[in-house]
């Protein structure tokens, strides 16, 4: 090719490329629902983060100091453990996102659920189920909250109903291992003290989530004890930073667009 035959093909090529970025369109909230449902990228990142995850098991099970909580301390000769969060991280919710009534209310999330088989993430149960099968305890700390319902028995109907979906999705779990917001008066949504409760009998490897409180207490707006401030979006994004050797090694974050404590923060 000529220098001069380059440059018109180059300059072709940036023409085209320009004319591609006008014809995109800013995303909306109703776009975060569709990519998350439908976008093949999507289920990349899910498998990407779990066969990520794959790769560090075995490491993280022989290393007796390895854990994944930054103060837990004298854990190596207790039993391995790996805390999962459950919607956006194990199961899909774009389905409910995208077609329920606004506003939002627990009662109408634990309604779907209980009507409709869970959508599970791509990568999830194989994971799941080969930590297990390497010895590994799973442990589920959801903020899906226990609320007693006139119409069903019991305080909290939402287990079974969670424990069905987390079935659903190829992963066998029961009411020892998986636990609800307020199923303990102390068990608020901040997911410290039931990370905490996990760390007191075993040794916790991972981390999985979609949400920075998944990871790291005080990350929401709106602060619950022991936080005594709220966080903000510098807050978080530092917060990051100093967990920085976490991620992907020890923390796994899935992506969700649709919603979460990001929302909250200014
Ligand atoms: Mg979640």
């Amino acid at each position: 090719m000529t220098r001069n035959l380059a440059v018109i093909v180059l300059a072709a090529a940036i023409g085209l490329a320009a004319c591609a970025q006008t014809q995109q369109t800013r995303t909306t909230e109703n776009d975060a629902i569709r990519w998350v449902e439908s976008a093949a990228e999507f289920q990349a990142l899910s498998l990407q983060t779990y066969n990520s995850a794959a790769e560090r098991l075995h490491q993280a099970i022989a290393d007796p100091d390895w854990s994944a909580l930054p103060d837990q301390r004298a854990a190596s000769t207790l039993p391995v453990a790996i805390i999962f969060d459950i919607d956006e991280t194990l199961v899909s919710n774009a389905a409910f996102q995208r077609t329920f009534e606004p506003p939002f209310t627990n009662l109408k999330h634990h309604d779907w659920n209980r009507n409709y088989v869970a959508t599970p993430l791509p990568g999830a149960a194989d994971f799941a189920n080969k930590a297990r099968a390497a010895g590994v305890t799973l442990f589920f700390v959801t903020n899906r909250p226990c609320e007693e319902r006139a119409d069903m028995p019991g305080s909290c109907p939402q287990e079974a109903t969670t424990i069905g979906d987390l079935v659903e999705s190829g992963i066998a779990a029961d009411s020892d291992h998986v636990m609800l917001a307020l199923e303990r008066p102390e068990w608020t949504s901040e997911k410290l003290h039931r990370r905490n409760h996990v760390a007191e009998t075993h040794r916790v490897i991972m981390l999985f989530g979609d949400d920075l409180g998944d990871f790291i207490a005080c990350s929401r707006a709106r602060p619950l004890h022991p936080c005594r401030e709220g966080a903000t979006a510098a807050s978080r994004a530092d917060s990051i930073m100093q967990h920085a050797g976490y991620w992907g090694k020890k923390w796994f974050v899935l992506p969700n667009p649709m919603h979460g404590s990001w929302t909250t923060v200014e």
